[in-house]
């Protein structure tokens, strides 16, 4: 079977920095990717570049076996690409509804022109949708930016599902979320994988979140990938070791 995404020998320099070193890895359909390394080894840079954020400097990316380097932002989001970013990236003067009916617009035009002229097709009830499958049906009407800040980490991984992508790139999810609702979060995320047979590749600092979510994981150091396996082979491998307390 195709890989949903295949990335060949991608490298990614800024000035003298090699932030991506070519870098090849697989993403199977339906699979739970973990993409882990210190701060600053390249993968928020891996991400930007298979999303169209970043021009790659080297290598070639394919969706679905077909090449999409050049592509912008938003025509990977119409082909099936969704993401979260490391930092929050909701309305916080918008409601739950609201922010998720914006997301699933994006891909569709321009946000606030659907908006205002209320051409909905089918988002309204997509947006209900998600509002119930990641537990913020009770604060639904609520403005963004009156949530929790676990809250809203909720909200920022419901809208990357709102165009039903069949592959959704997320960056440090359970960044800063706190443990009752960490469970929550990933028990949502392998409820939905399951559901849609949507594929993830996830960054993630949490290792027992990352460890307990994906069936495999790469490791990142330098701009390289220095390791791969399930979460118990990575756990163990002393190169990992190594480059997490050579930091
Ligand atoms: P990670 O997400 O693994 O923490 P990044 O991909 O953010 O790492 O960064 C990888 C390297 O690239 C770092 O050395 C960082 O300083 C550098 N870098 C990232 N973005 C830029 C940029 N826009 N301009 C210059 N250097 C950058
Ligand atoms: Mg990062």
């Amino acid at each position: 079977m195709t890989p949903v995404l295949q990335v060949s020998h991608l490298t990614k320099s800024f000035g003298g920095i090699q932030a991506v070193d070519d870098v090849s890895l697989e993403v199977r359909q339906g699979e739970i990717l973990g993409l882990i390394g210190p701060n600053g080894s390249g993968k928020s840079t891996l991400f930007n570049c298979i999303l169209g954020q970043l021009q790659a400097t080297a290598g070639e990316i394919r969706l679905d076996g077909e090449p999409i380097v050049g592509l912008r932002p938003s025509d990977l989001s119409r082909r099936g690409v969704g993401r979260t970013f490391q930092l929050l990236q909701v309305f916080p003067q918008l409601t739950v509804v609201e922010n998720l009916i914006v997301a699933g617009q994006e891909h569709v035009g321009s946000m606030w022109s659907r908006l205002v002229g209320r051409r909905d097709c089918g988002l309204t009830d997509r947006a209900r949708q998600m509002v119930d499958f990641f537990l913020l049906s009770h604060v639904a009407q609520e403005y963004a930016g009156n949530l929790s800040y676990g809250q809203q980490k909720l909200l920022d991984a419901a809208m990357a599902f709102m165009a039903e992508p069949r592959l959704v790139l997320l960056d440090e999810p359970a960044g800063g979320v706190n443990l009752t609702m960490l469970a929550g979060l990933r028990e949502r995320l392998i409820a939905i994988n399951a559901r849609e047979n949507v594929s993830f590749v996830v960054i993630e600092h949490n290792m027992e979140f990352v460890m307990g979510l994906c069936t495999r994981i790469l490791v990142l150091a330098e701009g390289r990938i220095i390791a791969e396996g399930t979460p118990d082979q990575v756990r163990r491998d002393p190169r990992v070791i190594e480059a997490y307390l050579g930091h």
